[in-house]
């Protein structure tokens, strides 16, 4: 590969003393559990964000559905989002036993249509879930005075938008639960999975903690008292972060500022080096992208697609076909058609290299084969 959409193994290079040192500092702990490394990346990463709590999760997936049991949505819930996501968001949905309602997207931001999602709300409805889509935030001030005016919960999936912005702003305490991914490929990384809630409400803060720690609260997981023992306060489930994956990105947190520059840089090259060759994805006025992904859309997206792949240079149809024509979710009465706006974008999105393990100069290599491969 000439240019690759990922180097997890030279991020890692690029920072390995830190990371070796955090490893070894976890390792030598012998807390593989309950340890120390995963409050204080909580308090560091709540302090990144500027949200008053973050709790350490195991995966951004583990975000979103205890974020959701956590505002006790479940059967008979309507929880509204966007189809052009993962499978996760909404299988987070349907794992606390609510129904999902789909509605069209904005075509500039590819992110929630605030208009269609108020006209979707019903009796049923009790959330709102919109997903920061490529690193561009969703209009969450819109949606916050939606959820308010309807007495809804509002969740923001911003695992692909760490690090963007609305109105100076970052993102992690516009909803009543935000939820991030750090996944390998996201913008803050771990070594495997990892994932984390922020909130202003200490009352959820606490409840998702305990959702997420087998219904035990940190501190009083075991009592040694004789006769007392664990304690279970509510049920919950094994979705806590690992030790390691938390000392790991205490290491990488303090870089994630640079990297987001880094990313800026190529976003702003290639939109310098593509105008005119396709849609390409611009910030709305207010909002800060935080570049996950540079996704063009184009009508001859395929034929750009193997013309990339043959000569070297990775590029992927992101986050599509949408969810509702996924075949798992066939029989949940959306067709095509249901949503024109979703669907004309998924078929002409294309996503190009960009990140922190490539180089300016292999920005404009793939910018350079994009023209040659539409001329
Ligand atoms: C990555 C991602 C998730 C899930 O995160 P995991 O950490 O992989 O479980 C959810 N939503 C979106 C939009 C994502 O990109």
């Amino acid at each position: 590969m000439r240019v690759a959409l990922y180097d997890h193994a030279k991020l890692y290079r690029e920072h390995h003393e830190a990371i070796d040192a955090a490893i070894a500092r976890m390792l030598e702990s012998g807390q593989f559990t309950w340890g120390e490394e995963v409050p204080a990346f909580e308090e560091e990463f709540a302090s990144w964000v500027n949200a008053r709590h973050a709790v350490a999760m195991g995966s951004g997936t583990a975000a979103l559905t205890t974020a959701l049991r956590a505002l006790e949505i479940g059967p008979g819930d309507e929880v509204i989002t966007v189809a052009n996501t993962e499978l996760t968001g909404v299988a987070a949905i349907s794992a606390v036993g609510a129904t999902v309602v789909w509605v069209d997207i904005d075509p500039a931001s590819r992110c929630i249509d605030t208009t269609a999602c108020e006209a979707a709300i019903t009796p049923r409805t009790r959330a709102l879930l919109p997903v920061d889509m490529y690193g561009h935030p969703a209009d969450m001030i819109e949606m916050r005075r939606i959820a308010d005016r309807h007495g809804l919960a509002l969740v923001e999936d911003a695992c692909i938008a760490l690090g963007a912005e609305i109105d100076g702003r970052r993102l992690g305490s516009h909803a009543d639960v935000t939820c991030f991914s750090f996944s390998p490929g996201k913008h803050l990384g771990a070594m495997g999975a990892a994932g984390a809630c922020t909130t202003q409400n200490a009352v959820l803060a606490d409840r998702i903690h305990r959702l997420a720690s087998d219904g035990q609260a940190r501190g009083r997981h075991y009592d040694p008292t004789p006769g007392i023992g664990q304690h279970h306060e509510t049920e919950g489930h094994n979705q806590r972060m690992d030790e390691m994956q938390a000392a790991i990105l205490r290491a990488k947190l303090p870089h994630l500022v640079e990297t987001l520059a880094v990313r800026r840089a190529q976003a702003d090259r290639y939109t310098e080096r593509l105008v005119g060759l396709a849609d390409l994805p611009a910030e709305g006025t207010g909002f800060r992208h935080a570049w996950r992904n540079y996704v063009i859309e184009l009508d001859r997206r395929d034929e750009l697609a193997a013309h990339l792949f043959a000569h070297g240079i990775g590029c992927n149809a992101l986050y599509s076909p949408p969810m509702h024509l996924q075949s798992v979710y066939r029989g949940l009465g959306y067709a095509v058609g249901s949503l024109p706006r979703t669907e004309r974008s998924g078929k002409r999105l294309l996503g190009l290299p960009l990140g922190p393990h490539l180089s300016i100069e292999q920005i404009d290599i793939v910018a350079d084969e994009v023209r040659v491969g539409l001329a």
